[in-house]
């Protein structure tokens, strides 16, 4: 399995890092615009690989030109928010940067698969599909990190430990992230009856409040995030490579009647050689409302990426 970065920053780097652990990838390509970084991102894993006797083979470029047969493409480059930014105020600068990659891209590597993480990413996914046609191809990480947070912050909440809870999130990744209360389950047990039964209580604000501003803390003191982003979108690969079928919080395109194009947006769905089927029948008539609303917004942040690409 060959695996391309494109971007290797902070997420980048740190997920080439975790992907050196998969036994199943053979070859890892590393490409960032900066001259020499993706050499020296290179260089520096080489030599945890020398630590083990890893034989992974690692390619480093500064341009996608040279970037040929990948199986599976990861978008992380461009530009990343600062703490007071909105993710959607980086669509015009980055989508012009998503436009030239895909445009490098996509007659060097035609089976290629794309994890798009770049933000914002829901409407940069949307226009990877519409720039590829073939959507069936394309993932957007979606709300996958902000389903990490959830959890986290659920199980600090009431006291359990972290492999007791079972949730997702879903629609953008972001401000109109969309907690899936009816999907929280600890130890197997819906939330409401666990808490019944434990005499405990959650603070449903104070997660929420948890789960959108975060990211804006850890970026304040460490520049980005990159260790949690790392490890839930090298379970993304894992689960489309080896077609594991999990659920994951990832986005893909759907169509709503509301909006007039498909969009790419979170609805928790089993992850494989094929995408589906995702919860949307299980989930309860307020959070589809507000997964819809959250697609309105994305498609609003797509149609800023439409413009900004024909602007010169
Ligand atoms: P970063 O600035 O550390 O890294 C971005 C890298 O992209 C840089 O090294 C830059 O040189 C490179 N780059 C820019 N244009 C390029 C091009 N045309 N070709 C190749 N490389 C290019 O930023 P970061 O913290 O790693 O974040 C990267 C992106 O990922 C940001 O847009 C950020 O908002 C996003 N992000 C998304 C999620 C998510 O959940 N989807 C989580 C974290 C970060």
């Amino acid at each position: 399995v060959h695996i391309a970065i494109i971007g290797v920053g902070r997420v980048g780097a740190a997920l080439a890092f975790r992907l050196i652990f998969e036994p199943y990838i053979d070859e890892l390509t590393l490409v960032d615009i900066i001259p020499g970084l993706a050499g020296v991102v290179k260089e520096d894993i080489y030599h945890g690989l020398a630590t083990y006797g890893l034989d992974m083979r690692i390619n480093s470029y500064d341009d996608c030109r040279h970037v040929e047969n990948a199986d599976m493409i990861v978008i992380t480059a461009g530009v990343a928010r600062k703490p007071s930014e909105s993710r959607r105020d980086l669509a015009e600068k980055n989508s012009k940067i998503i436009y030239d990659i895909i445009e490098c891209l996509a007659d060097r590597n035609p089976k290629a698969w794309y994890v798009i993480i770049t933000n914002p990413v829901d409407a940069l996914a949307t226009l990877v599909s519409k720039l590829l046609g073939d959507s069936k191809r394309v993932i957007g990480t979606g709300t996958s990190l902000d389903t990490t947070r959830f959890r986290c912050a659920i199980s600090r909440s009431i006291g359990v430990p972290l492999s007791y809870v079972e949730a997702y999130t879903g629609g953008e990744h972001g401000e109109h992230v969309v907690l899936l209360w009816s999907t929280v389950h600890i130890c197997g047990m819906p939330l409401d009856e666990y808490l019944s039964s434990s005499g405990k209580q959650i603070d449903k604000k104070d997660i929420t409040n948890y789960v959108k501003n975060i990211s804006s803390k850890i970026i304040s003191m460490q520049g980005g995030t990159m260790w949690g982003p790392a490890i839930v979108f090298s379970e993304i690969i894992k689960n489309i490579i080896l077609n594991t079928g999990r659920i994951m919080s990832v986005s893909t395109l759907r169509k709503f009647k509301e909006i007039s194009e498909p969009v790419h947006v979170t609805i928790p769905t089993k992850v494989g050689w094929s995408i589906g089927p995702d919860i949307w029948n299980i989930l309860d008539r307020r959070e589809q409302e507000e997964i819809v609303r959250a697609a309105e917004a994305i498609y609003k942040t797509y149609m800023i990426c439409l413009k900004s690409l024909k602007s010169p």
